[in-house]
């Protein structure tokens, strides 16, 4: 069995990519040629195709997508938190010094008091 007919440019999801075992070439045939041994297109040694992948792993690179994505999204919104977090934190560390420096004021203010008085 000759590849000469499979185009190397465009895999579709029923074919299967892989590299010649002589030469290294990236190849693509489609999935009817898993488990035999073409002609490689490059170097034309016989090399093995390697089987496809099946329904079952095709579903958990989908699931396993789904789960980086949600990861991803989820590192996002601790982000955003932890922004948030941040900038209240350098606020409260704000106001408490405001209160420090009333409160020295109002002693201060408290001791004039009492010596006019
Ligand atoms: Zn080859």
């Amino acid at each position: 069995m000759h590849m000469e007919n499979q185009g190397i440019a465009v895999a579709t999801a029923r074919d299967i990519t892989f590299t010649c075992t002589h030469c290294k070439s990236p190849l693509v045939v489609d999935a009817a040629a898993a488990g035999l041994i073409l002609d490689c297109q490059r170097c034309g040694k016989p090399t093995p195709v390697p089987m496809a992948k099946t329904k079952v792993a095709a579903e958990s690179d989908s699931k396993t997508a789904d789960i980086q994505r949600r990861l991803k999204e989820n590192e996002s919104q601790r982000t955003e938190v932890t922004g948030y977090i941040n900038q209240l934190s350098i606020q409260l560390h704000r106001w408490q010094l405001r209160l420090q420096t009333l409160n020295e004021r109002k002693k201060e203010l408290e001791e004039e008091l009492r010596k006019t008085s």
